[in-house]
C-alpha cells in the first residue's frame, strides 16, 4: 500500500471514528432528553387533569368524552385516579385500560411518592398527588409517538450525513495526501533520470526547511560524493591506462627496430636491458595497483594482529635494502622502549610493511646520497614514525597533491615511479586508524609523520 493510501486511510478512519463518537453522543443525549422531558409532559397532564376532577369539579364524563373524542385517542395521554386504598376514582379510558394497576403497584407509588416505567411500548409514570389533605395516587401512559419520529430523524439523518462525511472525508484527505506527497513523488521523478551518465544533475532542494528539502539536500550531497567518487574512478583508470601504455609502446617500438635489420650483440643486450626495465616498471606497477586493491577492501576482509611497529620496519628496511642495495636506512629508537605495548598497535603486517617501505623508498630515492632514517617514539596513547630525508623537498603547491593517486612531482622523469605509493600508503595507515603527515622544505629534506594509537 502506497503511503499516500495509507495516510488517506489513516486520516479518514480517525475523523471516522470520532465522528461515530460525536453522532453518539447526540443519539443518546438526544434520547435521554426525550423520555425525561416526555415523563414530564405525562406529570403535568395528570395533575392537570387531577386539578380539573378535585378542584374545578368537572364531570368526569365530561373528561372521558374529550379523551375519547380526541384525533388520536392512543397517543394522548391516559390518566386513572385512585385513593391510596387502591380505589378507582376516575378513568379516561373506560374500554382499554393502558395501565394495569395492582395494588403492588399503589403501594410503590404510595411509598415512593414517584415512580417511572415503561408499559410495551408505552411511557408511564404513577405519582402521589396531596390535594385538601388527601392522598391520590395518579398514573397517567402515552406513547411518545412524536418524540420517537424525531429520533428516528435524527438516527437517520446522522447515519446519512455520517456516511456523507466519511465520503468526504476520504476525498479530502486523498488530496491532501497527494498535496502533502506532491514534493516526494516530484523528487522520485527527478531521481528517475539520474543515471551513471548524468551524475552531474542534481535534485530540487525546495524550500530548503522541511523534512522533504532535508531528504532532497542529503541527496545531492550523495550525488556529490558519488561523482567525485565517479570521477575519481574515471581519471585512475584513465592514469592506469597510460602507466601502462608507456612502458609498453616503449618496450614494443624498441623490439621493433631491433629486429627490423641485422645488429650488434651490443646492441641486442641494450635493447634486452631495456625491454628488462621496462618490465620491471610494469611489475612493479601491476604489483602496487594488486596492493592497492587490498589497501580498498573492505576492513572486516582483512586480518589484524597484534603487530611490533619496530619488527615490520626492520623488515620493510630489509627488503628495500635488498632491492636498492645502495640505499641507506637507519632506524632510531628516540625512547627506550618501557613495554612492548608501547610499540605494539593492531595490524595487517603485510600491508603496514609496504606502506613502510614506499616511505623509505621515496626518502632514498629523491636524496642525494641515498640516505633516510625513521624515528621511533611514543607518548601518551600514541606511538609516532618519523620518516626523514635530507632530500630534494616538495614545495607547497605539491604538497597538498602528493596523496592524489598517479601524482608525481615535478622532478619524476628524473627518477622511477608510478606515482601510487604514497596514496597506497595513506590508504594503508587510515586502515589502521592511524594518520598521516609530512612537512617539507624544498632543497633541505622532507619529513612523513606516521602516527598510531597504541595497544
Ligand atoms: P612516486 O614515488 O612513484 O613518484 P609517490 O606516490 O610515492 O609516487 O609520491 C608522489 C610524489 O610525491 C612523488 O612523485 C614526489 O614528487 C613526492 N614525494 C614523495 N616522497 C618524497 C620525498 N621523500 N621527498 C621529496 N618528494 C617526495
Amino acid at each position: 500500500m502506497t503511503i499516500r493510501n495509507k495516510l488517506t486511510f489513516l486520516f479518514s478512519g480517525v475523523i471516522a471514528v470520532l465522528l461515530l463518537a460525536f453522532a453518539f453522543v447526540i443519539y443518546f443525549s438526544f434520547s435521554e432528553n426525550r423520555e425525561t422531558e416526555y415523563y414530564n409532559s405525562l406529570r403535568h397532564t395528570a395533575i392537570i387533569k387531577a386539578n380539573l376532577l378535585l378542584d374545578a369539579k368537572v364531570q368526569p364524563g365530561v373528561l372521558q368524552l374529550i379523551y375519547k373524542n380526541s384525533p388520536n385517542s392512543f397517543f394522548q395521554e391516559e390518566v386513572a385516579i385512585y385513593d391510596t386504598s387502591f380505589h378507582l376514582l376516575y378513568h379516561d379510558a373506560v374500554e382499554i385500560d393502558k395501565v394495569k394497576e395492582t395494588r403492588q403497584m399503589i403501594d410503590e407509588i404510595v411509598a415512593k411518592k414517584q415512580i417511572k416505567f415503561y408499559q410495551g411500548q408505552m411511557q408511564a409514570v404513577g405519582i402521589l398527588y396531596h390535594h385538601n389533605h388527601k392522598d391520590y395516587v395518579i398514573t397517567s401512559a402515552a406513547n411518545d409517538q412524536s418524540g420517537y419520529a424525531k429520533l428516528r430523524n435524527l438516527r437517520y439523518t446522522l447515519i446519512i450525513s455520517f456516511f456523507v462525511a466519511i465520503v468526504l472525508i476520504y476525498m479530502a484527505g486523498h488530496v491532501f495526501a497527494s498535496k502533502a506527497l506532491q514534493p516526494v513523488s516530484d523528487l522520485i521523478d527527478e531521481v528517475d533520470i539520474i543515471t551513471a551518465t548524468n551524475l552531474d544533475l542534481r535534485v530540487h532542494e525546495g524550500n530548503g526547511k522541511d523534512e522533504i528539502a532535508e531528504l532532497a539536500v542529503t541527496f545531492n550531497a550523495m550525488l556529490n560524493r558519488l561523482e567525485q567518487s565517479f570521477d575519481a574512478q574515471k581519471e585512475f583508470v584513465s592514469n592506469i591506462s597510460h602507466e601502462l601504455r608507456t612502458p609498453i609502446t616503449a618496450m614494443l617500438t624498441e623490439l621493433q627496430v631491433t629486429v627490423e635489420k641485422e645488429r650488434s650483440n651490443e646492441f641486442y643486450k641494450e635493447a634486452i636491458h631495456h625491454a628488462i626495465s621496462d618490465t620491471q616498471k610494469l611489475v612493479r606497477l601491476s604489483n602496487s595497483l594488486l596492493d592497492l586493491a587490498k589497501a580498498n577492501y573492505d576492513h572486516t576482509e582483512i586480518s589484524f594482529r597484534d603487530t611490533r611497529l619496530d619488527e615490520v620496519l626492520l623488515d620493510a628496511r630489509n627488503d628495500v635494502m635488498h632491492d636498492h642495495p645502495d640505499y641507506r636506512i637507519s632506524i632510531i629508537f628516540e625512547q627506550e622502549i618501557e613495554d612492548d605495548n608501547f610499540i605494539s598497535i593492531s595490524a595487517n603486517a603485510y600491508l603496514l610493511k609496504v606502506a613502510f617501505m614506499n616511505l623509505m623508498e621515496n626518502g632514498c630515492k629523491f636524496s642525494d646520497p641515498k640516505e633516510a632514517s625513521v624515528a621511533i617514539s611514543y607518548f601518551q596513547n600514541k606511538t609516532l614514525l618519523r620518516f626523514q630525508d635530507q632530500g630534494i623537498g616538495i614545495s607547497e603547491e605539491e604538497i597538498s597533491k602528493i596523496f592524489n593517486p598517479f601524482y608525481r612531482g615535478g622532478d619524476k622523469k628524473l627518477v622511477a615511479g608510478n606515482g601510487i605509493g604514497l596514496s597506497l600508503t595513506k590508504k594503508i595507515v587510515e586502515l589502521h586508524q592511524g594518520n598521516i603527515a609530512v612537512s617539507s622544505r624544498p632543497g633541505s629534506g622532507t619529513t612523513f609523520t606516521v602516527e598510531f594509537l597504541h595497544l
